[in-house]
């Protein structure tokens, strides 16, 4: 029987993408090695990442204005590496915060500059996006910080925060490569790989090259995006492995219709999942409807006591994964491109069935 993995991050990986994994293991490329083997100097090696960069400039349309860079240390090191690069201690940066990841950025910028919340922060579990005066952003903050979904509450952005001009810079680790979107509206943009590109190792960077190389600060080569975008990324020995796995899933995007289609399929899963969320009075979800996550649809038992029973009979059902965050509570469905349509179909049959035993 089929295993549907809902998991947060890391993530489910399309089958295909593992069964050609397994394919390679033994020898990639005609190298009699597998792809973990050879060095990142090597033409296969420097093939394999010219076809990747040059296949993620296609699928998300990134133009030549834009370094694209893949560098170690998760969404997390972007939280420092931004303010680092691009701001200082007497520069300033606005964070729009609705949900968990927000708090964690705009708490590490914090430490570099001047970190400035549109909206007083929280402490409740979000449920939508606040409002914020446009106006009252100061126009001479270096940057305005948004994390596009919030992957524990799934509360989504479906239109632009207003920045007054301000760079726009984003945290896509949860939805890059699931939706349409301009990437000209951005000055930076980031995802590290395990939720919807493939492994943990590397974040994904895309950044306006006239951003690049402008610090005045003293900072570690590593931490510089002018030794990624000088280098193609290959300063140090990058990790080779998630890097192998980022292109098989940006070529299995791409056989699946691009970023277009994906965006269909994930848009009628997500609809379908809620809908009948909706509908049901032995489940519900607390997201304002016009925010809510394609990717992440997070619910919760009317009867918060059958909580443990419903983990147990799904996860004995093949439907892994399910338990929402411990900041959060309740049922979270993570359900990124690599879970099909057949998923949630599954997965809304156990739950009427669980419904019609215990409701
Ligand atoms: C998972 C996630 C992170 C954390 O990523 P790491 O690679 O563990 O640093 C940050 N932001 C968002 C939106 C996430 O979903």
């Amino acid at each position: 029987m089929t295993v549907y993995n809902f998991s947060a991050g890391p993530a489910a990986l399309p089958l295909e993408v593992k069964k050609q994994i397994e394919a390679e293991l033994y020898d990639w490329n005609g190298t009699g090695c597998s792809v973990m083997e050879v060095s990142h100097r090597s033409q296969e090696f420097i093939d394999m990442a010219d076809e990747n960069e040059a296949l993620a400039r296609e699928l998300l349309n990134i133009s030549n204005d834009y370094s694209v860079m893949l560098i170690p240390g998760g969404a997390r090191l972007q939280y420092s590496m931004l303010p680092v690069n691009i701001s200082s201690q007497q520069g300033s940066a606005i964070y729009a915060i609705n949900g968990h990841w927000g708090k964690q950025a705009i708490k590490e910028a914090a430490r570099f500059t001047q970190a400035v919340s549109t909206a007083p922060i929280s402490n409740d579990v979000y449920a939508d996006i606040p409002n914020y005066d446009v106006s009252g952003l100061n126009p001479k903050a270096d940057y305005f910080h948004y994390t596009s979904n919030e992957t524990l509450e799934g509360v989504q952005w479906h239109k632009l925060p207003q920045t007054n001009g301000l760079p726009l810079c984003c945290d896509m680790t949860s939805d890059l490569l699931t939706r349409e979107f301009d990437v000209n509206d951005y000055s930076m943009i980031y995802a590290s790989a395990q939720k919807n590109m493939g492994i943990a190792g590397i974040t994904f960077v895309i950044m306006r090259r006239d951003m690049i190389g402008k610090s005045n600060n003293l900072i570690p080569t590593m931490t510089d995006y002018k030794t990624y975008a000088d280098t193609r990324s290959f300063y140090n020995t990058p990790p080779t492995f998630p890097w192998y796995v980022m292109l098989l899933v940006l070529r299995w995007v791409k056989s699946q219709g691009g970023v277009a289609a994906i965006q269909r399929n994930n848009q009628l899963k997500s609809s379908t999942l809620y809908n009948y969320v909706d509908q049901s009075d032995f489940y519900l979800n607390k997201v304002a409807p016009d925010c809510r996550s394609e990717v992440n649809v997070p619910f919760w038992l009317a009867d918060e006591s059958l909580n443990q029973k419903f983990l147990t009979e799904s996860s004995v059902a093949n439907l892994k994964a399910l338990k929402g965050h411990m900041a959060v509570g309740g049922m979270r469905a993570s359900i990124y491109n690599a879970i099909p349509m057949s998923g949630i179909e599954a997965l809304i049959a156990f739950m009427q069935e669980f419904e019609r035993t215990h409701g």
